[in-house]
């Protein structure tokens, strides 16, 4: 376990991507914090004692009913399954039906992407079966409290790393954070915190998150990644071949976030030629270009359309950086389109500091637009042009402030 959680750090630090928090579902507090949250559970009522039989897939650590088979072995994995027949602690699910289906219907944004909410509804609609929470034979989980030979089910315990990881219930991470605006999680395990984390937090009478998105998953040239095809993906390879940048920008460029998606390297390539070296670098080179050769005076009128924040921003809180990435892609292009117009190394004088201004200041806008995706890049282009990082505020038409000086090129294309 060690090993993976220092992959993953490693992994994360080579993409640039920082997390506030990392939890390990062993931290002795989230343990406490387990304990607390079943008490809680407990004392409302939605906690009895049965009997549990299930068709258990034992490298998922998921029980699986008689329909959810899918030719007698585990659905989530292929694998053989098998039958297995305990005592154990029920939660009263089925309980939540009409509250969990209110929430959906008050809260039309709590299940996304809605494509794969559809099906969550149908099957809460169906009927909900009180699930077991707790395990005999597995003995390295958290002790379940009030019966020594039980141990709760270690999906259990893996939900509550989201409150246990900001101190609920009095810790100041909890009144700040809580509710979280997002659960980002993988669409196999959507059932989990779509249907019974909400339930569980309902009978504890914690508040909900506010949305659970659901992603897809990739697969490389068409095919689901396996051992046997060895058709696995290195991210950081890619990232050391392409640079961190041009990987980040192709994965969230690809699809929008939600649907399954197909990564190549063709087209991580083909996107790194087409649209960052031709389109996002070439506007930079070309603009710096003129502006070193440029000693008059930077004035003139805005003539190029603002870019579409409004649209830009609802785009990122729906989680879509497809639609994002696709507004901010259609100003880079206006903002090439008005160099061919205005053909600025024909001009000189006052008209060429005028057209200087607004692809200095488009840049700069672009810059701050990108940094989300391709961080590294922005930050180059900041020196370049000899601005500060702006926030999304800062993405309109202003004075044009900076000192730019023309640098290396932001990619090169890969042939
Ligand atoms: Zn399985």
């Amino acid at each position: 376990m060690d090993g993976i959680v220092g992959v993953y750090k490693e992994v994360w630090k080579k993409l640039n991507i920082s997390n506030d928090a990392f939890i390990r579902t062993s931290d002795r507090s989230h343990e406490e914090t387990v304990v607390k949250l079943i008490d809680r559970i407990k004392k409302k009522g939605d906690i009895y004692k049965g009997q549990y039989e299930g068709w258990y897939c034992v490298p998922d650590e998921s029980f699986w009913t008689e329909l959810q088979l899918i030719d007698r072995k585990c659905p989530e994995c292929g694998r053989a399954v098998k039958l297995v027949k305990e005592d154990s602690y029920f939660f009263r699910l089925s309980e939540y039906q009409d509250k969990l289906l209110e929430l959906y219907r008050k809260n039309p944004d709590f299940l996304s992407p809605e494509f794969r909410s559809k099906e969550i509804i149908n099957r809460v609609k169906d009927g909900l079966k009180d699930v077991s929470i707790t395990r005999t034979t597995v003995k390295w989980a958290v002790p379940f409290p009030g019966d020594s030979a039980h141990y709760i089910y270690v999906w259990v315990d893996a939900l509550t790393n989201y409150i246990s990881a900001l101190d609920w219930p009095d810790g100041d991470a909890f009144g700040t954070f809580w509710p979280a605006d997002v659960h980002l999680i993988g669409k196999e395990i959507n059932w989990f915190h779509s249907v019974i984390w909400p339930a569980m937090l309902m009978s504890a009478g914690i508040e909900l998150p506010k949305k659970v998105f659901a992603h897809g998953w990739w697969t490389v040239d068409g095919r689901k990644m396996s051992k046997s095809l060895g058709n696995f993906i290195s991210p950081i390879e890619m990232a050391e071949r392409y640079s961190v940048d041009a990987l980040r920008y192709a994965l969230l460029r690809e699809m929008p976030l939600g649907e399954d998606g197909d990564f190549s390297e063709k087209t991580l390539t083909a996107r790194l030629n087409n649209e960052l070296a031709a389109e996002l670098g070439n506007l930079l080179n070309r603009t710096l270009t003129i502006a070193e050769k440029f000693d008059g005076e930077l004035a003139g009128k805005q003539e190029l359309p603002d870019p579409e924040i409004k649209k830009i921003d609802d785009a990122m809180l729906r989680l879509d950086t497809f639609g994002a990435l696709n507004e901010i892609f259609s100003f880079i292009r206006a903002a090439n389109k008005y160099v061919n117009d205005k053909a600025p190394w024909k001009l000189k004088g006052k008209e060429l500091g005028s057209v200087l201004y607004n692809l200095l200041e488009a840049c700069r806008i672009i810059s701050i637009l990108m940094s989300p995706f391709t961080p590294e890049t922005s930050e180059k282009m900041n020196m370049q042009l000899g601005v500060k990082t702006g926030t999304l505020k800062d993405c309109r038409f202003m004075e044009y402030n900076g000192k730019a000086k023309k640098g290396e090129l932001l990619f090169r294309k890969i042939r």
